[in-house]
């Protein structure tokens, strides 16, 4: 009934140092200097002296029902599973479908979430696909908004890739103001999330839809922005405009692919020119294909990460780039809960939000998280 996590210096994600943080069922009961378990029934105390404390993170791009194919059937990749999710932080995901909206579709997607909720995880999904116009589950974008309490908005709409169905700026113009009257009716955020390939282009569109549309910058969230050296500089002035941006990990330099950023360098940079962090959120694109193609096209190697890298790769911006952790930390927690519209229960470690933690030791090795009170332990 009680968990009660003593001593442990805690990122909420700001740092409050040493607390005590007690869990009543699925939720955060009280977060303070001393809480003392002798007046409590049931309660499991869990030393934290030498532990810091993080909220559960929060991955708003995870292909949870398996993606790719990009190459032909063999080039699938499989669905998720909760307890792999769980065991590197993440608490809740936001599914998403990808380039193949036909063998994949939002039914199935929306039954994935509902398997991996019923295994703990918190989980939200994007209606829609790379496709346009916007194969929804009801009809509309708007019903599947206000209808089906999972859906949170549209994605990911492809723009700027070979992959993409070249929709018009009216198009676009018109799924945003489809899926910002959804957002009213039901009261979610209501995010139009935007896969970014490597046309020249880039986020041209993203601009006029904050110049010359009337709908809120906070509709929009284009993702893979730390794809190309181009499109991260058009997203570092895309932040100055009042934009939102999502960086993706697992982009390293390479032979094959020398123009991406890293997350951890992209942050960096965002970091040292004084950027407003608050808009950026960082996703780990886990479970979806990352297809290498040639100059003509094909498909010459394929790979697929896991949630591990969303972690991975801010514990790198902490540890080498010196960025402070309470920083590093607001991607995935704090600012993804908030274009998410989900403050009310996530990202922070505060009373009356959802007890998802997640305990590390001083490296930050995940030891123990903490799924809506449920406790799963990773020490060896
Ligand atoms: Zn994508």
């Amino acid at each position: 009934m009680f968990t009660l996590l003593k001593g442990a210096s805690v990122y909420a994600p700001d740092f409050l140092g040493k607390k005590d943080i007690l869990f009543c069922f699925d939720k955060i009961a009280a977060v303070k200097t001393s809480i003392e378990p002798c007046n409590l029934d049931d309660v499991e105390v869990i030393d934290c002296s030498r532990k810091i404390v993080l909220p559960g993170f929060i991955d708003l791009h995870v292909h949870i029902a398996g993606g790719g194919g990009e190459g032909g059937f063999s080039t699938r990749t499989p669905s998720a599973k909760a307890a792999d999710i769980l065991k590197t932080g993440v608490t809740t995901v936001v599914g998403v479908l990808g380039a193949d909206g036909v063998t994949r579709n939002v039914a199935g997607l929306y039954a994935k979430a509902k398997q991996l909720e019923a295994e703990g995880l918190s989980t939200y999904m994007y209606t829609g696909s790379y496709q346009v116009p916007v194969v929804t589950l009801t009809g509309s974008i708007q019903s599947d908004m206000v209808f089906v309490d999972k859906i949170i908005g549209v994605g990911e709409l492809c723009l700027e890739d070979h992959r993409a169905f070249y929709p018009t700026f009216d198009e676009i113009v018109r799924i945003a103001a489809q899926t910002r009257n959804g957002a009213l009716i039901s009261g979610k955020a209501g995010l139009v999330h935007f896969h970014m390939g490597t046309g020249e282009p880039g986020l041209e569109y993203l601009f006029r839809l904050i110049n010359e549309s009337l709908i809120p910058a906070s509709h929009f969230l284009p993702t893979h922005v730390n794809r190309t050296g181009m499109l991260f500089e058009q997203a570092c002035s895309y932040l100055q405009k009042g934009g939102y941006i999502d960086l993706t990990a697992g982009f390293i330099p390479s032979k094959e692919d020398p123009d991406c950023i890293a997350s951890y360098d992209a942050l960096k940079k965002l970091v040292d020119i004084g950027a407003d962090i608050s808009r950026v959120t960082m996703s780990s694109d886990a479970y979806g294909s990352a297809p290498v193609f040639d100059s003509q096209g094909n498909v010459i190697s394929s790979d697929t990460v896991t949630t591990k890298i969303l972690f991975d790769e801010l514990s790198i911006a902490v540890k080498e780039k010196g960025i402070p952790l309470e920083t590093a930390l607001l991607l995935i927690t704090k600012n993804a809960a908030k274009v998410l519209k989900l403050e009310k229960n996530k990202g922070t470690i505060e009373a009356g939000k959802d007890a998802d933690c997640v305990i590390c030791d001083i490296d930050l090795n995940i030891e123990t998280v903490f799924a809506k009170g449920t406790k799963y332990s990773y020490l060896v």
